[in-house]
């Protein structure tokens, strides 16, 4: 298996319905970039039962058919979810809680008050290679909607600082008032009812649903536009954006003091920085925790009911 070294991350939007629970037993709850990280395997590991991946507690990665089998991944159910108790346990939390926002895509998943939301149409996959899924862009798509919508537009420009493309002012403000939140659910309804691809981005309509749910209830989201990166190996890069509308930084050279050109702020742009990429955890190799001789069993009972 070829590992692709360079490549270039899309921008995203990182959030979370700040809503208070059982799960979140750990420092800064409310950040969204620590409630995925604690939380995502839950849903790798949901997502991994719902499409039938799973034989003796034991996950197996898709898309792997090809990889040979001393590579092939996978990750025993009780162990990732041993820090929540196990998967009723983390049912009967979710269940009943209304933050639970992915249950509008999926009725019976849970961990769904947290995600990553790409503005391309692309779908990033813990394992194996992104998948693009359309050409829309939710960033020039807006512009357009825009275009012949002045109610929105003069909607947008009430509540939000201005900026160009309008994408970026949106985003701005870290934890959106209950106003400023019908505003950006408005935008997204909108975004998706124009989106011509045929498949519409589940990370999109997960987003929107936080949103709708944070309206109605009236619960705070945390949201942090991630600029778009180039991931390399282990590292991923972000290069200079701005620190109040975290677009590309592009300094607007008519000034004589140094500002952005999308959002008017004054000032330095934060530095580019460098972080992790976020791996393949859960899933690691078979024949890592099964042991080699129990892997080549597990694999051949596994491909036989798979037909294979
Ligand atoms: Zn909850
Ligand atoms: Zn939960
Ligand atoms: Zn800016
Ligand atoms: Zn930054």
């Amino acid at each position: 298996m070829v590992e692709q070294l360079k490549s270039s991350t899309p921008e995203f939007l990182r959030w979370t319905l700040a809503v208070a629970c059982n799960h979140k037993d750990f420092p800064q709850w409310q950040n969204p970039d620590r409630v995925e990280r604690h939380l995502r395997a839950v849903r790798v590991c949901e997502a991994a039962i719902r499409e039938g991946r799973v034989l003796d507690g034991i996950c197996v990665a898709a898309e792997q058919c090809d990889v040979d089998s001393d590579n092939v991944l996978g990750f025993r159910i009780a162990d990732v979810v041993e820090s929540f108790g196990n998967l009723e346990t983390i049912a009967e939390t979710c269940g009943q809680c209304p933050a639970n926002a992915i249950k509008e895509l999926h009725p019976t998943a849970n961990a769904g008050c947290f995600g990553l939301m790409p503005i391309t149409n692309i779908h990033v996959h813990p394992v194996g290679e992104t998948i693009v899924l359309g050409e829309t862009n939710l960033r020039q798509l807006l512009d357009k909607v825009l275009s012949d919508n002045c109610e929105l537009s003069s909607r947008i420009a009430k509540h939000f600082a201005p900026t160009r493309p309008a994408w970026y002012g949106l985003w701005i403000p870290d934890s959106p008032s209950l106003s400023q939140r019908k505003v950006q659910l408005e935008v997204m309804d909108e975004l998706l009812v124009s989106v011509t691809d045929t498949e519409v981005n589940p990370a999109w309509k997960l987003f929107t649903a936080a949103l709708r749910v944070s309206v109605k209830h009236d619960f705070e989201i945390r949201i942090e536009l991630c600029p778009a990166g180039v991931r390399d190996n282990v590292n991923w890069t972000v290069p200079e954006h701005c620190c109040r509308c975290h677009a590309p930084w592009k300094p607007d050279l008519r000034k004589s003091m140094s500002s952005c050109q999308i959002c008017k702020y004054q000032g330095q742009p934060n530095k580019c920085h460098q972080g992790f990429v976020q791996g393949k955890r859960p899933y690691w190799k078979l024949r890592q925790f099964l042991g080699e001789q129990q892997a080549a069993l597990f694999l051949e009972q596994y491909r036989q009911r798979e037909g294979r």
